[in-house]
């Protein structure tokens, strides 16, 4: 850091720190201008609170959904692997936790020790990758109880893994700074495992059947089939939360499910993948024949792979017509292949999205926006009006 960038009262803190060790200052004279200073100083060269935005966790009044990674397994510097953190009834739930998650929630100040919930869509790596560091940054920061985890079968497995794989290095913590600070019992995390009815059989044409799966007062989560073969089971979630509603449609081909789900809500967050773009990218690989030592060719195995991802995501053309059929307030694609990071990406999926929604009769009007790290949503509780922010 250059020294221009150093605040004034940093500079003083450091000052005086020399000069007691140089000169033996008595501690009972430093102690108040120390203590007063670091947090003003550390204040004013913070771009966020360390705590984070504690008024997502104290305002029962509206539903916040906050998008903390909108990525894909493809590594991009704007975005994170999946991550939705949603704020109601004073719970900080976050909906899966790809890599680079727990990074953006400290960019992004959000409260991180307030976490209460984590529910996972599938145990696919770009939704899973940062538990870890989510599990223990949230406990780091003052988490004052258990953190409950949710999802299908398979997350005893999944999230048992994490817990054996960072016991370690709860054992230190703990030891460290003392069992005040860091106590074991928040630490680990709940499993709350659930099954979805005939989630093996199901097709996408059959309708959502929306099962509860956490409830607490006026904050409702319920998951629903989504379909993501050969991952089995893969599921989505809607929550409510006093006359507001937001539907995290993981990763899915577009079901009945889907557009039932999102009916009406607020907000509708949903893959989108262009298949056009995949199968002109995966024949342009294809024909960069350029065989390894061993005489295989690097590039087929990179087409075929690209070529098998369309078949279990959705398309912007579904998003469109799920725009149109279930009227939710706002559409807004995320784990999005091509990545929109450049002007001419953007423009060729904006083609899609741009296509007019015609307006309902007695029904809101639905906009399509991109998903983008740090956006936000504020869905002020019995009301229609959709505030945006970034975080
Ligand atoms: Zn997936
Ligand atoms: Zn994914």
């Amino acid at each position: 850091m250059s020294l221009a960038k150093v605040s004034l009262p940093v500079a003083a803190v450091l000052v005086l720190l020399a000069l007691a060790i140089q000169n033996d200052l008595d501690r009972p004279f430093l102690a108040p201008l120390v203590s007063y200073l670091v947090p003003w100083g550390v204040k004013q060269n913070s771009r966020k609170p360390i705590v984070g935005d504690r008024s997502l966790v104290t305002n029962l009044e509206q539903l916040v959904v906050v998008m903390t990674g909108t990525g894909t397994p493809v590594a991009d510097p704007e975005r994170a692997a999946q991550g939705i953190s949603v704020f109601a009834n004073g719970e900080y739930l976050l909906f899966d936790t790809g890599p680079g998650v727990a990074e953006n929630m400290a960019a992004q100040g959000m409260p991180r020790g307030a976490l209460t919930h984590v529910f996972f869509t599938h145990y696919h790596s770009d939704h899973i990758g940062d538990f870890g560091e989510v599990m223990t940054t949230s406990w780091i920061f003052g988490r004052t109880e258990t953190l409950h985890t949710h999802g299908p079968e398979g997350l005893k497995r999944v999230v048992g893994g994490f817990a054996q794989a960072y016991g370690p290095d709860m054992d230190y913590r703990t030891k460290h700074h003392g069992e005040s600070l860091m106590p074991t019992q928040n630490w680990m995390p709940s499993m709350h495992e659930f099954t979805l009815p005939d989630a093996e059989n199901a097709s996408a044409s059959d309708p959502a059947s929306l099962v509860d799966v956490y409830t607490k007062g006026p904050l409702k989560v319920q998951a629903f089939r989504a379909h993501h073969e050969p991952v089995i089971p893969a599921v989505g979630y809607k929550v409510s939360y006093k006359g507001r509603s937001v539907v995290i449609g993981g990763d899915s081909v577009m079901t009945r499910g889907h557009k039932e789900a999102c009916r009406d809500v607020d907000v509708c967050i949903l893959d989108a993948i262009h298949h056009k773009v995949i199968e002109v990218t995966a024949d342009t690989f294809k024909s960069m024949e350029l065989p390894d030592d061993e005489g295989r060719s690097q590039y087929s195995r990179v087409s075929k792979m690209l070529l098998d991802t369309i078949d279990y995501h959705s398309a912007p053309w579904d998003l469109v017509e799920l725009a149109k059929e279930s009227r939710p307030s706002l559409v807004i694609p995320i784990h999005m292949v091509p990545s929109p990071t450049n002007a001419l990406m953007k423009r060729l999926l904006t083609t899609y999205y741009r296509e007019p929604i015609p307006k309902a009769t007695g029904k809101r009007d639905t906009q399509i926006k991109f998903g983008e790290d740090g956006m936000a949503f504020i869905l002020p509780a019995n009301s229609q009006e959709i505030r945006e922010q970034r975080y």
